[in-house]
């Protein structure tokens, strides 16, 4: 049996990384950096007020000095004034600082107490204060240098990210294309989410969920539907998914070692495949090849085999595939509330984490069964239990990614 690492070894070292496409920023959020970006300048790439007020050269001067008001200069002009000693210039925030001055009196520690929107400014301004050089002065390159990196290649873009982009002057950015994605569900026990139960008969949810999986991870979907438990619908789906020139065709169940069981047979048959039990529960079949020269991945049908699958196989594979930096989930440390038995497989059990005595402590959210999907509807996280551990006493600390 492989171990869960050495599976996901073999899938990512398989995987190509989609071609790069250029797009509007508006249209980039959550999607791959294939080239890094710049600072096309100093950020800020002036100096300029962090407050409104009035911009002064800074004094030895004590208290209560009154200083001749020479400009305004509002936000978005290029001032043209030179302060000489016992001037100043009414200033708004984020308005570039004239010559001779080298910081920037609040308005509210001056005499000038009228801030209504359109005053104009005074003739004089009288100041209470001590002044140092750079108060309240944003300086030039403070926050990025001409020719920094500021993101990497690699980089899923994030809505804080775009705005950084437009700082910089990206209207356009180069991103992977996303990966595309055919889905199909298989088994004749399958009916639509929208049709009345009929006896023998369970509905489909590992369409609804793998799909919303792959859209979550920015892949695009494409929903085949059904197969049936004959040789021929399950041909007549992977050639429609064939069709499709999708970089991976994912289906779940029908890869076990049930009489009705054709996927593996019919990916042998016109392409490759790999079929491996993995050390892990749930979710211990994994068939893994390509079908007419596309990437095929086949997950359990369980539905939490299927979903635990996919977080541990697929989701990496896809991020890999978007030419993300790291398609892992960040582990966490969590304390077990209550003993943990496992079975000494690689083991993802459902969780509720909640805070006890202000540490965060996990709960089992009840059966631990493969296809008892409420269970993991009720949970935060998955825990892991590493292979060969069968029992975590109370207070254990293990591994959890959140879901
Ligand atoms: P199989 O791998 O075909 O033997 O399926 C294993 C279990 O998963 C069976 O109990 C199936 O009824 C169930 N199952 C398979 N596909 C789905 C699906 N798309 N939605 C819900 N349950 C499924
Ligand atoms: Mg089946």
């Amino acid at each position: 049996m492989l171990s869960v690492n050495e599976a996901r070894e073999r899938i990512l070292s398989q995987i190509k990384i989609t071609a790069t496409e250029s797009v509007a920023l508006n249209d980039s959020l959550n999607r791959v950096l294939a080239k890094e970006l710049f600072a096309d300048s100093d950020y800020p790439p002036f100096d300029n007020s962090a407050v409104d007020g009035f911009a002064i050269k800074a004094d030895k001067g004590g208290s209560n000095r009154t200083l001749k008001v020479v400009a305004d200069i509002p936000a978005g002009t290029a001032p043209t004034v030179i302060l000489n000693a016992g001037e100043a210039a009414r200033i708004m925030t984020g308005a570039q600082l004239p010559q001779g001055a080298d910081c920037v009196v609040p308005v509210e520690e001056t005499d000038f107490n009228d801030r209504k929107a359109g005053t104009t400014p005074p003739k004089t301004v009288t100041i209470d204060k001590q002044m140092s050089v750079g108060d309240n002065v944003r300086p030039r390159g403070m926050d990025m240098r001409l020719g920094d990196i500021v993101l990497n290649k690699g980089r899923t873009l994030k809505p804080q990210d775009l705005g950084l982009a437009a700082t910089l002057g990206y209207a356009v950015v180069s991103v992977h294309k996303k990966p595309r994605v055919t889905l199909m569900s298989s088994g004749d026990e399958l009916l639509s989410a929208g049709a009345p139960l009929e006896p023998g008969k369970i509905r489909d949810s590992n369409s609804y969920t793998l799909a919303a999986l792959v859209l979550n991870v920015g892949a695009e979907v494409v929903r085949l539907g059904v197969a049936r438990d004959t040789r021929e619908s399950v041909t007549n789906l992977l050639e429609k998914a064939a069709n499709e020139r999708a970089d991976l065709i994912l289906s779940s169940a029908g890869v076990s070692v049930g009489a009705f069981d054709f996927i593996k047979e019919v990916i042998d048959a016109n392409g490759k495949l790999d079929f491996w039990k993995v050390n892990m529960r749930p979710g211990k079949p994994l068939a893994f090849g390509e079908y007419r020269g596309i990437t095929f991945i086949g997950l359990p049908g369980n539905p939490v085999s299927a979903f635990v699958g996919f977080e541990v196989f697929v989701r990496p594979a896809l991020l890999h595939m978007s030419g993300a930096m790291d398609g892992s989930r960040p582990k966490v440390k969590i304390r077990c509330a209550e003993e943990v038995v496992s079975d000494g497989r690689e083991s993802y059990l459902r969780a509720r984490i909640r805070l006890v005595d202000g540490i965060p402590s996990a709960f089992l959210t009840g059966h631990q069964g493969s296809g008892n999907l409420l269970s993991l509807v009720q949970a935060d996280a998955l825990l892991i239990i590493p292979a060969g551990v069968k029992c975590l006493p109370a207070g254990s600390e293990v591994d959890a990614i959140f879901i």
